[in-house]
Formats: structure tokens, sequence, C-alpha cells
């Protein structure tokens, strides 16, 4: 069997074209531009490329973006007093701060000095609380694992009933995609660095979620025939061959994998541009939050 390829970038396109319209209907509409701030501590250089991207991806919807950068020794009271700004700004539909936050910084205090109406990422504990409890809904849905969701959604007719494991429990991708898969009716298995037996546990998944970090663990035989296989992870690897020297792989085994899954998400071009796309709804979303309060 070769995999049916789930591809990011198509899903992804879709889901901004229909926050473009949205966007663009608000403003014929005489309401305000959706507007994300973006908040940068340091110069980690992976975190600017992100925020770039992040606020390019606004200007092509039609979101205004509003970045703010604050020096490596920004103390953790000048950073929270940003949010608490940016908090009270009428602009201001989401706040993003970039993760991860210099270590001498307490990043759940910042983020939870957000405000839940304006939490794009969906981190603050009450969102993710509220994720966890019955009958409750967050305001907003973590990027990376809404992302995921949605390629789920275009890949199987339902999640009810089906067997996930999900592969790490972190609060921004494990923790939260599980807990979307439990409220979409999936009997849900996590597995962390303790678990025993992972290739028979992963075997036992219709769907499986990878989200550790560690460059192509999940190998072929770890993979029930037919089952889909979402790859959160993106990992630098060395390769000789590449023109940089190096090249993105997965926290999967692609190609072996391929030969036996029913579908698979691609690195890249798979779960990384859903995040992205889904960080504009988000923002989108903020925006007609305020118009209800309004
Ligand atoms: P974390 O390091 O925060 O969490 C990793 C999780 O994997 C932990 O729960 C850890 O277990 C578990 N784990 C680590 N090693 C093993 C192992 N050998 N066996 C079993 N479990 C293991 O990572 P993140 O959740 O932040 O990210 C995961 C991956 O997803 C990374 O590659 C990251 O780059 C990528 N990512 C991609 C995004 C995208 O847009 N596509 C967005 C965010 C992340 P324990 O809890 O016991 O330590």
């Amino acid at each position: 069997m070769t995999a049916k390829i789930i591809d990011g970038k198509v899903i992804a396109a879709e889901v901004r074209e229909k926050v473009k319209e949205a966007v663009a209907e608000r403003v014929k509409a005489g309401k305000q531009v959706p507007g994300l701030a973006t908040v940068l501590v340091g110069e980690n250089p992976a975190s600017q490329v992100y925020v770039r991207s992040k606020r390019k991806a606004c200007a092509e919807v039609g979101i205004e973006s509003f970045g703010f950068e604050l020096p490596a020794t920004a103390t953790q009271q000048e950073v929270e007093s940003l949010v608490k700004e940016l908090n009270a700004d009428p602009k201001i539909h989401g706040i993003l701060v970039q993760l991860p936050l210099p270590s001498h910084l307490d990043d759940q205090a910042v983020l939870g000095a957000i405000s839940i109406e304006k939490d794009v990422d969906g981190f603050h504990p009450l969102n993710i609380g509220r994720l966890a409890m019955k009958g409750r809904d967050p305001l907003f849905v973590p990027c990376t694992p809404a992302g995921a969701m949605v390629m789920l959604e275009k890949t199987l007719p339902t999640l009810a009933g089906v067997n996930a494991v999900v592969l790490g429990r972190s609060n921004i991708v494990g923790m939260p995609v599980a807990l979307l898969l439990i409220r979409a009716n999936a009997t849900v298995t996590i597995c962390h660095s303790r678990s025993n037996d992972l290739p028979g546990i992963c075997r036992g998944a219709d769907v499986l979620i990878a989200a550790v970090g560690r460059p192509e663990m999940v190998k072929r035989d770890w993979v029930k025939p037919g089952a889909v296989v979402i790859d959160v992870g993106i990992n630098r690897i060395e390769d000789p061959n590449a023109p940089k020297g190096s090249r993105l792989v997965g926290d999967v085994a692609y190609d072996e994998v391929a030969e036996v899954a029913g579908a698979i998400t691609p690195v890249p071009g798979g779960v990384g541009p859903m995040t992205i796309a889904m960080l504009m709804q988000n923002t989108l979303r903020g925006a007609e939050l305020a118009d209800a309060k309004a």
C-alpha cells in the first residue's frame, strides 16, 4: 500500500482563503480589521523566522500585525507590562508571545497574563482547562493541535470510536491534541518518555499522532496497515547531500511508513503550514469576540 499524502500546504491555503474572505467581508461591513500583536524577546534566530512568517501570513489575509521586540535582558515585569498594554489595546485581537522565552523569564506567568479573549495561541491555563472539561468550550484552541484535527477531519469520515495514539504529552502539542481527540469521541492513548513498548502501543492505532521531537523515531513496523499518521515533529538533521548540509525530517520515518499507512502528512509541508493558518483563523475569531462584546 502507498499512503495518501495529506497535503498541509493545500489544506492550509483553503483555511487562509476562508479567513481572507471573512476579513474582507468585515472591512466591507465597516467592522474593525483584525489585529495580531507578536512579542519577540531576545534574538533566537528560529523564533525570528517564525515571527516573520506569521506576520507575512497576516499581511496576505488582510490581518494587521504589530511587532514588538524586547531585548534578551528584558525583565519579567517588562514583558508582563507589555502584555497588559496589549490586552487593553482595542486594535489588537490576538497576542502571540513567541516561545521559548529566555530562561530567566517565567513563561507560564507571561502566558497567564494574556487576556483569554486575545489568547490566540490557546495556551492560557483557562483555555486549556476548558478544553479538558466536559460541557465547557475554550475561547481558542492551540494552533498546531487544531491544525492536526483539521487534517484528520479532511481524511476520515469520523473520529468517533477510532483508536488514537498520541506520542508526546507537551502543553503545546501532545496534551491539547489528545484532549481534542477525546472531544471528537476517539479512544485515546497518550505516550511519553516513560511509556513501555511504544511500537506495540502504536500498532494498535487507527490514528497515530507523533509529537516527540525525535527524528524518524516511528518506524514501519510501529504502524498498523491503513492507519492515518500525523507527523507533528520538525527536526533538523545533518545531510551532506543536502544543499545546506542539513534537512528537516519529522518524528516518523516517512519513506518506510508511507508504504504501510493509509494516509500520512509529510515534513515539511504537513502540519507546519497548518499551524500558521490556524493562527490566522484564531485572530479572526479574536476580532469576532471583540465585536460581540462591543
Ligand atoms: P516537547 O519536547 O515539549 O515534548 C516532547 C514530548 O515527547 C514529551 O511529552 C516527551 O515525554 C515525549 N518524548 C520525548 N522523547 C521520547 C521518546 N523517546 N519516547 C517517547 N516519548 C518521548 O516537544 P513539543 O511537544 O513542543 O514538540 C514536539 C515536536 O513537534 C518537535 O519536533 C517540535 O519541533 C514539533 N512542533 C511542530 C510544530 C508545527 O508547527 N508543526 C509546532 C510545535 C512543535 P516526557 O513528557 O516524558 O518528557
